[in-house]
């Protein structure tokens, strides 16, 4: 496989893409390492899977102080042992279950290793979601609450849709003030992301709808992967296991809403 070269995409903010692409990670993960001003020490956003080689270029690219998660998955927390033992460096994430000698990440701005970060609970994609604010570039890392290319999955029952349409609302209202950028755990860099939250809010409730006339024409007793088939028709079928965890995430919004 072809290794891509680190490319630096803000100021402080370098991307080192892991060699795991699929329908879900999009051309891989984004691994972030993120420099202090005076360059000589760096921290790691979301190490990426337990791949060797590239957890290797990871520890290369600086005295890595820190290791931050966005979320537990695994695509993005599984190498983090791996370059801790590698550097050294302790674990940090919401999840106090996933932290290495480190406290858990709480929301507001916080010294990681002498980079200022502000950390927002971001729930909806899983429930230990957060994304990161490096205010220094205006830049957002996002993890999986907002990707480069497409949409995410609500991943019931531990991500929910009520939360995930808040943390988006708390977004939007974010970076139309303070942020021009966004990194995200996966697929491109996002230069308009105000455009791109209006998007997923428009997308979000669009599918909403639909799976809310899906269950009154289908009748009762309807499945998720029924209304997969009808609402989902246009996203491809090897995507359809992670449209019918949105799709639970929709229908449990609904029976909240009583619609
Ligand atoms: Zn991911």
């Amino acid at each position: 496989m072809t290794v891509i070269a680190a490319e630096q995409v803000t100021p402080r903010a370098k991307r080192l893409l892991a060699p795991n692409p699929g329908p879900m990670t999009l051309e891989g993960t984004n691994s972030w390492v993120l420099s202090a001003e005076a360059g000589e020490h760096c921290v790691v956003v979301d190490p990426g899977p337990a791949d060797e080689p590239h957890l290797g270029r990871l520890a290369e690219q600086g005295d890595i102080r820190l290791i931050l998660l966005t979320h537990h998955h695994l695509d993005h927390a599984e190498g983090a042992s791996r370059l801790r033992s590698m550097t050294g460096a302790p674990i940090a994430a919401a999840d106090p279950s996933l932290c290495v000698d480190s406290e858990p990440l709480r929301p507001g701005t916080t010294d990681a290793a002498g980079i200022e970060l502000m950390v927002l609970q971001t729930p909806g994609h899983s429930s230990d979601s957060v994304c990161l604010l490096l205010s220094a570039d205006h830049a957002l890392l996002t993890g999986d609450t907002i990707l480069g290319r497409g949409t995410t999955v609500v991943a019931h029952p531990d991500g929910r849709l009520n939360d995930y349409l808040d943390s988006l609302r708390r977004l939007r209202a974010l970076v139309a003030e303070a942020v021009d950028v966004v990194l995200p755990g996966h697929g491109p860099v996002v230069q308009n992301p105000s455009l791109t939250l209006d998007f997923y809010l428009q997308h979000r409730r669009e599918r909403l709808e639909q799976v809310r006339l899906a269950v009154a024409e289908l009748g009762e007793p309807v499945t998720p992967m029924d209304v997969v088939r009808r609402v989902y028709a246009d996203v491809d079928e090897s995507l359809w296991p992670a449209a019918e965890l949105s799709v639970r995430a929709q229908l449990e919004h609904l029976t909240e809403l009583g619609a």
